[in-house]
């Protein structure tokens, strides 16, 4: 298994800027998620590690080989990538063994070696006793694994999926889930797994790269991303977050501040190097509440109530700055409805770094 390196890697199709001087490294065994709306260049980047385009600019190592550069380019099928596609493109003809030994057969291994490996990658995925049966009488999670025990039976030295449960129902998404979690366990294959769901990525990944436009907006665990975005996009992508406008104080070496919201004094979490001044600030939905007899809170008009089993989901407009919707959740019973005005608490936010360069990455 191997370290993945993408060092300012960027990628045009014509005047379009695809990818724009991406850096990250996947460590090896690492398991990591590209995620970010639609068209933000996720597929374009696992193409540049494929080696299916070339870069227009940087540099891709795998190991410490460069297989990617201005000036060199490892043929796909010299990379030692496996990848997984949404759609699996199995043979029907086939049988799962035969689908699973087909790449191998292509690469000239004979048997008893091809049978070994196929049994072996079958085993990892739970489908030993599936070898001779056709794709057409398997599950769609069931066909997702024999595309998943083809790829790993070529022994990459690392796995690129690209949206594999998208076209799986919830249920079945959430098992598979399970299982590449588990796979992953066993493995320790380095991944990097393509996604729009954030749930499904915060679930897997040891750690998410979020883009958007062709550009890396910030690499770290599911919980960093979530308790400290880098920016406002991060903010709000990530979790639903909120962003409002704030005046801070300078942070103190823990990283604490007071701050204030629309006249409201609170303490906030930020870095320890944020300055006194104007600043934005990530409100999640669990941090707030409705307020306490005597606790101070942002007065807030309530736009729409909807029940959502032992709670509602509460949104509301603040007084002193209409433009300003926030959301929260309120246990039952709850009897008030839209148009009432509410104090909403503040227990927690974090002040987003000023946007610098150097903080977008
Ligand atoms: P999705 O989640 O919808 O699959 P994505 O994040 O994978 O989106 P990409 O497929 O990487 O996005 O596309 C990034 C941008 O590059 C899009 O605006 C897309 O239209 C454009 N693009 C991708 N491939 C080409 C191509 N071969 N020629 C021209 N433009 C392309």
């Amino acid at each position: 298994m191997a370290r993945l390196t993408i060092d300012r890697v960027s990628k045009n199709f014509g005047n379009y800027r695809a990818l724009d001087a991406v850096s990250l490294e996947v460590r090896d065994g690492e398991f990591l998620a590209v995620l970010g709306p639609s068209g933000c260049g996720k597929t374009t980047l696992l193409r540049q590690v494929a080696g299916f385009d070339q870069i227009d600019d940087g540099e891709i190592r795998i190991g410490d080989t460069v297989v990617s550069g201005t000036r060199q380019h490892v043929p796909p099928e010299h990379r030692r990538v496996g990848i997984v596609f949404q759609s699996y493109a199995l043979w029907p003809h086939m049988s799962v063994f035969d689908n699973v030994a087909y790449g191998l057969k292509v690469a000239g291994v004979k048997d008893p070696e091809r049978t070994r490996r196929v049994r072996e990658a079958l085993a990892l995925v739970g489908l030993e006793t599936f070898a001779e049966r056709r794709p057409g009488l398997l599950s769609g999670g069931q066909r997702q694994r024999v595309a998943l025990a083809r790829c790993l039976v070529t022994e990459p030295s690392l796995v690129l999926l690209d949206e594999p449960l998208a076209n799986l129902d919830v249920h079945l998404r959430a098992a598979m889930e399970d299982e590449f979690a588990r796979f992953h366990e066993r493995t320790a294959t380095t991944m990097i797994y393509i996604t729009h769901d954030q749930a499904e990525a915060m679930a897997l990944a040891d750690r998410i790269a979020v883009m958007d436009r062709g550009r890396l907006l910030q690499l770290a665990t599911p919980s960093d991303l979530f308790r400290q975005p880098a920016n406002e996009t991060v903010a709000r992508f990530i979790g639903e977050g909120m962003v409002l406008p704030a005046e801070v104080a300078a942070a103190d070496s823990e990283g604490r501040c007071r701050g204030r919201i629309h006249g409201l004094e609170l303490s906030l979490r930020a870095s320890p190097l944020q300055k006194a001044g104007h600043a934005k600030v990530c409100l999640r939905a669990r941090d707030l509440a409705i307020a306490g007899p005597g606790e101070p809170g942002l007065a807030a008009h309530i736009v729409r109530t909807v029940y959502q089993g032992g709670f509602f989901r509460l949104e509301a407009s603040l007084v002193r700055a209409p433009d300003i919707t926030v959301h929260l959740e309120v246990p039952e019973p709850f009897h008030h409805g839209p148009g009432d005005v509410v104090d909403i608490a503040v227990h927690d936010g974090w002040v987003l770094p000023a946007e610098t360069e150097s903080s977008s990455q």
